[in-house]
């Protein structure tokens, strides 16, 4: 089974496919972490990658279906994967279903976590993550269950993104706005957009996905 999830920055995508790798045992691809990975290499395209992520601007399109392109070849992705935070442009969706086809693979669920632009600042502006193992937490919204430990792996060490500021944020989502929502009617009109309400609880949000890819399974 493999599946992308759409939406604006801080609408859950990441927090989502967390939880859907842990329960489906899929593997979970996220552009931003391979992009953060990259510009901490420091070479001379690492550094005009953490450029454009520092800016809020998107990377090139050619970038970045190569990289995917790679990545979803590896063996693990045999087993399934969520893509978190790709395709993010018409050019990426489409070249994402033509790479798909070559590889004898398909993309089974799109699905759209929809939140109202007012919320995006808040849910940014608290995000963090834990250093050891990834985990993503909020100060708000879902702080680890015992202050500054993480509830995953016990680590204690937490850190925040350069570009989660108000400021980089409104330019990302002028960006989402601007270049990546124009791909959902893409998926709407061939009948593959599902959508989910990302303004729920993230355990609610949860339910929603989980009865879009169970419901689908037994159907
Ligand atoms: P994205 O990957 O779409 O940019 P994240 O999954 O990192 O967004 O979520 C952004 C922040 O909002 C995180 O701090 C996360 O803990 C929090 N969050 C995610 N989903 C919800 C939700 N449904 N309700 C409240 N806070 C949420
Ligand atoms: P994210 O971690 O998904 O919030 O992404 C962080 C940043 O990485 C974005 O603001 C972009 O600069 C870049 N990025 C991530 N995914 C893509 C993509 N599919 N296309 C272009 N740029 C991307």
């Amino acid at each position: 089974m493999n599946l992308t999830v759409l939406g604006p920055p801080g609408a859950g995508k990441g927090t989502q496919a967390q939880r859907i790798k842990k329960s489906y045992g899929l593997v979970q691809l996220s552009t931003g972490d391979m992009l953060r990975d990259a510009a901490a290499s420091k070479t001379k395209i690492g550094r005009q990658v953490g450029q454009l992520i520092d800016a809020g601007e998107l990377v090139s399109d050619s970038i970045m279906i190569e990289m995917i392109s790679e990545r979803i070849s590896h063996d693990d992705c045999a087993k399934g994967f969520i893509l978190d935070g790709f395709p993010r442009t018409n050019c990426q969706a489409v070249a994402l279903d033509m790479m798909l086809e070559e590889k004898g693979m398909k993309l089974d669920y799109v699905i759209e976590i929809s939140i109202d632009d007012e919320i995006i600042v808040e849910r940014i502006i608290g995000r963090l993550n834990c250093v050891k193992c990834g985990a993503g937490y909020h100060d708000k919204f879902h702080p680890p269950a015992v202050e500054e430990v993480c509830d995953d792996c016990g680590g204690t060490e937490f850190v925040r993104r350069a570009d989660d500021n108000e400021k980089v944020v409104r330019t990302r989502l002028q960006a989402y706005h601007a270049q990546t929502a124009p791909i959902l009617p893409y998926y709407r009109e061939r009948n593959r957009l599902r959508q989910v309400d990302g303004m729920a609880s993230i355990d609610e949000v949860e339910k929603q996905i989980a009865a879009i890819l169970d419901g689908s399974r037994t159907a």
